[in-house]
């Protein structure tokens, strides 16, 4: 009975109380988007809260121009409609190089010049992606979202919003990824109209741990009290400055680090497609108040382990 549930509920995504939460799903290209955009099973979502535009220059030796990435924006957003779709500029660099942006010998790539920091070295790229992005919103119709990665200051947020304004797009955000973003949330939310936290770079950078050494996983969970406070901080600079906190890294995607960041604040959580299930299934058998003491026994706790367990020890019998 219960996998009946599971398999059949398409309900926009919410607390048993009905408190709502977007989920959201992660794409990187127009065909992810359709896929995304076409589910009508329980991964039904409201949209996308990553497009990681990255992908679709994984093997470009040059640099894409205005009219193809127009074509390529166009695409993905038509998919989704009147959706919401988070478009993130592009977060080159580190474990995503691109030809004709990544420089090419940086002794620490996920510590130099990766994702908006580009826009030092190349600012063309950025002003071409946005030009692009506002001639698809137009074609389509629709208000895309955008962020750009890897930011650290608000300064950096408020050139960021200052250009994507200029060129018409009107919800512009950052990723918090950086822990110097995280403790600034706020100065950085005066800035912006959303953030996004991303906690595969969070964890990363938190726990100065390289995402790609399977060896250290366990430093790099997003269980990590430390990670699990800067994701806090920044939720309460969100529910202070009343603008919406999404959670666009693999952590969203875990029902219960869901509950969690539901707990904590978080507005809206993007996922891989196949997790949305899950997602939903488990948000739909808690209130919001069991959300929130989930979240504060996570936060109690005094290790990543400790911390699930935790949380694990909270979860509603019925779920
Ligand atoms: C993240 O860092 O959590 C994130 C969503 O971005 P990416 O995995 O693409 O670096
Ligand atoms: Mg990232």
């Amino acid at each position: 009975r219960r996998e009946a549930a599971f398999a059949d509920d398409t309900a926009p995504g919410a607390t048993s109380d009905g408190h709502p939460v977007d989920l959201l799903a992660n794409i990187g290209t127009a065909a992810d988007a359709e896929r995304a955009a076409a589910a009508d099973d329980a991964r039904t979502v409201a949209g996308s809260g990553l497009f990681r535009t990255e992908v679709l220059f994984l093997d470009a030796t040059t640099a894409p121009s205005v009219a193809q990435q127009t074509r390529e924006y166009t695409a993905a957003l038509a998919a989704f409609g009147d959706r919401k779709v988070v478009v993130r500029t592009l977060d080159a660099g580190a474990d995503k190089p691109l030809a004709f942006a990544t420089l090419p010998d940086e002794e620490n790539p996920a510590l130099g010049v990766r994702g908006y920091r580009i826009d030092r070295v190349h600012p063309q790229l950025l002003a071409d992606q946005l030009e692009a992005l506002a001639a698809a919103a137009a074609a389509t119709g629709t208000r895309p979202w955008v962020m750009a990665p890897m930011v650290a200051t608000p300064a950096e947020a408020r050139a960021l919003a200052t250009a994507a304004r200029a060129a018409g797009l009107e919800q512009v955000g950052v990723m918090v990824e950086v822990p110097a973003a995280a403790l600034r949330a706020r100065e950085i939310l005066a800035e912006v109209d959303f953030v996004s936290i991303g906690t595969n770079d969070l964890a990363q950078y938190t726990m100065a741990t390289d995402r790609l050494r399977g060896e250290l996983a366990d430093l790099l969970d997003p269980w990590q009290p430390a990670v699990l406070d800067l994701v806090a901080a920044t939720a309460r600079a969100g529910t202070e400055a009343g603008k919406p906190v999404g959670v666009c890294g693999e952590s969203a995607g875990d029902p219960v680090m869901a509950l969690v960041l539901v707990g904590l604040g978080v507005t809206s959580l993007s996922m891989s497609l196949g997790s949305v299930p899950a997602v939903r299934f488990t948000l739909r058998r808690h209130t919001r108040s069991r959300c929130v003491e989930i979240a504060e026994a996570a936060l109690a706790a005094s290790s990543a382990v400790d911390a699930r367990a935790a949380a694990v020890t909270l979860l509603d019998a019925e779920a």
